[in-house]
């Protein structure tokens, strides 16, 4: 049956681990993988997690099925820590927030939805570059799929003025894709008042907000300053679409636990809203994993739980900031006389160094540092005993 099945490309980021588990250098760094690891360079499962986890399993719960759009109340708690405690519309109803297969199931429930109901141009635009998997999740859900300036490579900061022009440009109805906070890949978030004039901007065109926000907490360590844009574009007035995840956040990667959320009008539009998204939910894998969202849930419930995963995200946020300047010393240590300002000023995971794909391809293979062509590298995959090594290393290749 399958002779005519063509062999298709390895995923790029998976090929670079491939290529890392061959390598017998002890010293060799695998800077791929978008995960989170502690100062040992091992995975790191949250103190809180695996306390939610002690008190969940003494609860002796049962395994039914969750509803097809998982428990209302796990819908509740990550639309109030996207929108903050209290907000108007939780409070009134007018969101339609389900459990999905963690953020990428949240973009891919999004994108099928907006291909099928939303009222205008069947077109995303995503910034330039996105996450890797935006473009195919939104074309295999039947949306048309462009772009927006973004990164400017000269500064290895955001575009500003590119982004401004460009999203001037877009057609008015038109869904326009924000990564809510710490950019993936590039590191480079607006800042407050370029976020601003964003939202007018986007208000001004007509289009559709799609925010993803798969790193709440993860940028600056707090999760209610992370959530900064999502909350200006909604008090501007937009009805905004959001995916969630919780694989960063609660580092609950493989428990594939996210949400996605439309703010609709009013509690009717919501009814309706709700109903669609079940119907497109129901033959695509029925009903979301208990499992993630109930750990979620007893994060965000129980008081002195929530405190530790503050303070928990706050730790890995941190560290993560600490590598960036041990990063940027150690490579003036080395006496590069490059500009690195921009590994401390972007934020987030990620990196984008600005090395080149031949810089890359020689740190591989001189000093097994591996990383994807474009040059990004996550931070979280660096520890104080290796920082100094990277610095060498990329000074090595980039002078
Ligand atoms: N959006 C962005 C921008 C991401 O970087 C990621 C994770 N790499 C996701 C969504 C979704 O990840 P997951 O499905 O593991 O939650």
């Amino acid at each position: 049956w399958w002779s005519g099945v063509e062999m298709g490309p390895p995923d790029p980021i998976l090929g670079v681990s491939e290529a890392f588990k061959k390598d017998t250098n002890p010293l060799k760094m695998n800077l791929g993988v978008g995960a989170y690891r502690d100062d040992q360079g091992k995975p790191f499962v949250l103190p809180s997690v695996r306390e939610a986890e002690r008190i969940i399993a003494q609860k002796g719960l049962n395994k039914e099925y969750a509803p097809i759009g998982g428990e209302p109340e796990f819908g509740r708690l990550s639309a109030n820590l996207a929108f903050g405690q209290g907000n108007e519309i939780v409070s009134s109803g007018r969101n339609v927030s389900v459990q999905t297969i963690s953020g990428t199931g949240a973009l891919r429930v999004g994108a099928t939805y907006l291909a099928k109901w939303f009222p205008g141009n069947k077109t995303v635009y995503l910034p330039r570059p996105s996450w890797g998997n935006h473009t195919p999740i939104f074309k295999q859900s039947g949306m048309n799929v462009d772009g927006y300036r973004y990164y400017d490579p000269t500064t290895c900061g955001f575009d500003f003025n590119g982004a401004m022009e460009d999203i001037s440009r877009i057609p008015e109805k038109s869904v326009i894709m924000l990564h809510a906070c710490a950019h993936n890949p590039t590191g480079v978030d607006p800042k407050d008042e370029q976020w601003k004039e964003m939202s007018q901007l986007v208000k001004k065109r007509n289009l559709f907000a799609f925010f993803d926000m798969a790193y709440q907490g993860f940028a600056s360590g707090d999760v209610d300053r992370d959530a900064f844009a999502v909350r200006q574009f909604l008090e501007d007035g937009h009805n905004i679409c959001l995916s969630q995840s919780y694989a960063k956040n609660m580092g609950l990667y493989g428990e594939r636990v996210g949400a996605f959320t439309v703010v609709c009008k009013d509690k009717e539009e919501a009814a309706r809203v709700n109903s669609q998204i079940k119907i497109l939910i129901r033959p695509m894998y029925s009903n979301p994993p208990v499992n993630g969202s109930r750990i979620v849930s007893e994060i965000l419930t129980n008081t002195a739980l929530n405190k530790q995963w503050l303070e928990d995200v706050k730790g890995m946020a941190d560290r993560i900031i600490t590598m960036r300047q041990e990063l940027k010393d150690g490579l003036a240590n080395e006496g590069s006389s490059k500009n690195w300002e921009h590994i401390v000023d972007q934020i987030g995971m990620f990196c984008f160094t600005g090395m080149t794909p031949e810089q890359v391809e020689k740190i591989t293979t001189e000093f097994s540092v591996y990383m994807t062509k474009d040059g990004r590298i996550s931070v979280a995959g660096i520890s104080s005993s290796n920082v100094g090594y990277l610095a060498k290393a990329m000074h090595a290749v980039t002078k």
